[in-house]
């Protein structure tokens, strides 16, 4: 059983949260929430925000989602200090321009031998590159290539393989403790793909600690990849941050709401009439 814990002892870092959009579809009013909530714990801790665009899902970013973000949560009342509108210390704020952070970390990933290239075709290879919201969770892979040899740079698909029957557990700063077993709730999963892009979960890790992150705040459906992440945190010994998963807003059926839900979008409910404060009363309600 592995546990992992935030931020180690020593002097407490200055709290460094982060937005995390990525510029595939206009915001809804769940992922305002998300960001209102992440705004607000770094508000409360005096801390600096980072907008971070994850912009390498190449065949779903659009220049207007990615210009619409920005309006969407400035019209919100979300305010951040670094981002790729405002510069900062720990740039670049859109993920297409650190592949080279990407590459590093792949590398060494490779020199410790935790991966494998992996010629599977499969759907996770395909969705790897953005972040498995509910319901888009891959299958855990059988391992077929597991033993398989390979060279970085040959236009093949990488697997961490993970240490099976292995407990990854955390304390979440929201949900309390969480336990998931390594083999079992998630297997191998992407971290390069063949078309020489970095899958989610590599590139998130890289950034959160390149940026000094101290605390994630995002979607209770992410809670998966948290401890998929984790696992690349202790291999890459690297700091890692709180966590805090919030609750998912449903839409009228229960529903998660998706980038579908054009209705509930912030830019057609700002049309038609809606503030941003009778929206979070909505929350509250
Ligand atoms: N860009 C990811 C998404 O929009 C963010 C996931 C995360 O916060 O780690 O789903």
């Amino acid at each position: 059983m592995r546990k992992f814990d935030s931020n180690q002892p020593g002097i407490p870092p200055t709290y460094r949260g982060r937005l995390a959009p990525s510029p595939t579809g206009y915001l809804h009013v769940g992922h305002a929430r998300t960001f209102w909530t992440a705004a607000n714990r770094c508000l409360n801790a005096q801390g600096t925000l980072v907008l971070r665009e994850e912009d390498l899902d190449f065949s779903r970013v659009r220049p207007e989602f990615s210009k619409g973000l920005l309006e969407d949560l400035g019209w919100f009342g979300l305010d951040w200090q670094e981002g790729p509108d405002c510069g900062g210390q720990f740039g670049p704020y859109l993920q297409s321009r650190r592949l080279d952070f990407y590459r590093e970390t792949l590398q060494i990933l490779f020199n410790k031998g935790l991966i494998y290239p992996c010629v599977c075709s499969r759907q996770d290879i395909i969705r790897s590159i953005a972040a498995p919201h509910a319901n888009e969770e891959e299958p855990i892979y059988p391992g077929s290539c597991r033993n398989r040899e390979g060279r970085i740079g040959t236009r093949v698909n990488w697997r961490f393989r993970v240490p099976d029957g292995d407990a990854v557990e955390f304390v979440d700063e929201n949900l309390g403790p969480q336990r998931f077993v390594a083999g079992i709730d998630f297997g191998d999963f992407v971290v390069w793909r063949a078309d020489d892009l970095p899958a989610y979960q590599l590139a998130v890790v890289t950034d959160d600690a390149a940026m000094g992150i101290t605390e994630v705040v995002r979607g209770a459906d992410l809670l998966l990849s948290t401890a998929r992440q984790l696992l690349l945190y202790n291999v890459l010994s690297l700091r890692i941050p709180r966590f805090y998963h919030c609750l998912l807003t449903k839409d009228e059926q229960g529903e998660k709401l998706s980038k579908r839900h054009n209705d509930l979008t912030l830019r057609v409910l700002r049309d038609r009439g809606w503030s941003p404060e009778q929206l979070r009363m909505k929350w509250v309600a």
